[in-house]
Parts: structure tokens; sequence; C-alpha cells
């Protein structure tokens, strides 16, 4: 199992998030400091599983369901299209140890009138 990190203190809700998607298994909130316009995260609820090469090899279909989740949610919060961005290891930029989804949506309209 993985260490206690700071998501399994907001799963547990003694850390105030503002939530966008919740169900038994997957919960969805904004991340605290957006790098996008929209910038959601979406984790598992268990702590099993520290990034998603150990989440594809120990429960393909939950991964599923967060890829699922993140395409509800840039429906809802854009236009349906979206990045997905897992990072894997420190020296790649994850600093939280429970398996997380990034969903990025830029205002590709606004960028394409330059800005
Ligand atoms: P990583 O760098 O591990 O891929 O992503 C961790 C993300 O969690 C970062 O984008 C960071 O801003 C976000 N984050 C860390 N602590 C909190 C928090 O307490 N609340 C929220 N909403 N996001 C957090």
């Amino acid at each position: 199992m993985a260490q206690e990190t700071i998501f399994a203190k907001i799963i547990a809700g003694e850390i105030p998030v503002e939530k966008v998607y919740e169900s038994d298994s997957v919960l969805a909130f904004r991340d605290i400091a957006p790098q996008a316009k929209v910038h959601l995260l979406v984790i598992p609820k268990t702590t099993a599983y520290e990034n998603v090469t150990e989440l594809a090899a120990g429960d393909p279909a939950l991964l599923a369901d967060m890829v699922a989740v993140a395409k509800q949610l840039a429906d809802e919060h854009g236009e349906g299209e979206y990045r997905l961005v897992f990072n894997n290891g420190a020296s790649a930029g994850q600093t939280v140890f429970h398996v997380h989804a990034h969903v990025l949506i830029d205002d590709l309209k606004e960028q394409s009138l330059g800005g």
C-alpha cells in the first residue's frame, strides 16, 4: 500500500476541496494550483496505487473508470477535448504518490485568437 498522502486526507474529508465528481470508487476536484483554464484531478478512492503503471497492472477497470470520468468532466467543463496527464515518479514531476489524472482544458478558441 502507498504511504498516507494529502489525497488520502482529501478522500477522508479532512482537507476541503472543490469536488466536481464523486462515486463509490472515484473522486474528482479542482487542482489548487491550476495549470490550465480548467484543471481537474481525477483520483481513485483506494490508496493502493502510487502511479498509473501500478494501477494499470493491478486494476485496469478502475483506470478505465477514471478515463471515463475525465471524458465526462471534459464534456461538462469544456467542449469534450482535453489533455490527460499522469506524472510518474518524482523526476517526472510527481509530487503526490497516490495515482491521479490531471484533466487539462484550455480555451482553444481564445488561444487561436491570440489571447
Ligand atoms: P503531481 O505533481 O503529483 O502530478 O500533481 C499533484 C497535484 O496536486 C498538483 O497539481 C497540486 O497542485 C495538487 N494539489 C496538491 N495539494 C493539493 C490540495 O491540498 N488540494 C488540491 N485541490 N490540489 C492539491
